[in-house]
């Protein structure tokens, strides 16, 4: 918290380019930019390669050239590799490109040039599109050991954690930060964050968990976006929470009618540009506090989207990542849920049912109940065999 800022002007300029595709629909508020240097250091071994450009040609403002990527590469691992330690087997549809992975009831497709992938029916953004070189099909190793493993492996992470019991809930924005709103309806994202994040409490209560709200009434916590963010996070260490949740609302500025959907967040791994960006920054090489989580939050985040779309039948936009400010000093693993478009007139006008907020806040409920169910499970395989 005391070290010094680095210049922004300075990492606007030291960029390099990452394979990434599919564009988020973003709420900027809850995605403001972190802060380099607010807290972490960056990491001395970090693999990256940023470049600082060329003096800028006239036509600089295009998208960079991206960088040669020469195999074999420590930060890529081979398809065929990266089965084998998800205990997968690899069936081509086309050879070097795209894979099937699977096992009995296991079954993850990917493809070059794409960091979407699907797990299980289930959308998955990893931070990197997969590269195919003569013939083969890389994945980095982040996506790999922080991603996929945590999802389909999770004993393989080698650490586990005890049974979650203290769960902090962070209904976003509130006060003059109104969030997301849809004025043709009148309607405003804080009313129905904090709304679900009540009925969620309630849910998890009777459940035995330990519920603390960052937010129980209509207020921001701080004056100015970033020290209110801040102090959500400070809310969960402060409580020693084991597990932190975001609940909020989306919704597009474009062709409003056509998007809508569930997506749940984790923070984006250190060396990974957001989803929601194509460029990698050099503020995506500190190591953050809820980098220490990582496995854990993939975990969560996976697990409650796929609750989500169970119970409530929406669209999947996918399980995603995001350099979320409100996420970034969280020191137990965090997530943050879009339950739904307010910019959807549809949709909207569903969020603003009490039957569906009660409906998502009880998927909300069953997939952290799931979550710790895993971790038990994950606890118990790892005790040694006769205690
Ligand atoms: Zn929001």
């Amino acid at each position: 918290m005391n070290s010094r800022p680095v210049p922004r002007i300075a990492l606007g300029w030291l960029m390099i380019v990452s394979f990434v595709g599919a564009r988020a629909g973003d709420d900027a508020a809850r995605a403001a930019p972190t802060r380099p240097g607010a807290t972490a250091t960056p990491a001395a071994s970090a693999p990256a390669k940023v470049v600082a450009p060329a003096p800028a040609p006239a036509t600089a403002h295009k998208t960079p050239p991206a960088p040669v990527l020469r195999f074999p590469n420590p930060e890529w691992v081979d398809i065929m590799v990266a089965a084998k330690r998800l205990g997968l087997k690899v069936g081509w549809k086309v050879s070097g490109r795209e894979a099937v992975l699977t096992d009995m009831d296991t079954r993850l497709e990917v493809a070059s040039d794409r960091i979407e992938v699907e797990l299980d029916g289930q959308r998955v953004f990893l931070g990197q599109a997969l590269v195919s070189r003569g013939g083969d099909l890389f994945i980095t190793k982040i996506d790999l050991e922080r991603c996929l493993l945590p999802l389909v492996r999770p004993a393989i992470i080698g650490r586990t954690k005890p049974r979650p019991k203290t769960i902090v809930i962070d209904p976003g924005h509130g006060g003059p930060d109104k969030g997301k709103i849809n004025e043709r309806l009148n309607l405003f994202e804080k009313t129905y964050t904090l709304d679900t994040s009540l009925r969620l409490k309630k849910i998890l209560e009777t459940r035995g968990w330990k519920v603390v709200l960052t937010r129980s009434d209509d207020r921001q916590l701080k004056p100015g976006k970033q020290e209110d963010l801040q102090r959500r996070a400070e809310i969960a260490d402060e409580v020693n929470a084991d597990v932190f949740v975001s609940i909020h609302f989306n919704a597009v500025a474009d062709q409003v009618e056509k998007v809508s959907g569930l997506e749940v967040y984790r923070f984006s791994p250190q060396h990974q540009p957001p989803v929601t960006r194509a460029l990698r920054r050099l503020d995506d090489e500190i190591l953050n506090p809820g980098n220490a989580n990582d496995p854990w939050n993939s975990m969560l985040a996976y697990t409650i989207q796929r609750r989500l779309l169970l119970e409530l039948k929406l669209d999947d936009r996918g399980f995603k990542h995001d350099r979320l400010a409100v996420l970034r000093l969280v020191s137990c693993p965090a997530v943050l849920i879009e339950g739904g478009f307010l910019s959807n007139t549809a949709e909207a006008r569903r969020i603003a049912t009490a039957a569906y907020r009660q409906q998502l806040a009880e998927a909300i409920a069953n997939g952290l109940t799931a979550y710790a169910t895993q971790l038990e499970g994950l606890r118990l395989s790892a005790k040694p065999k006769g205690r």
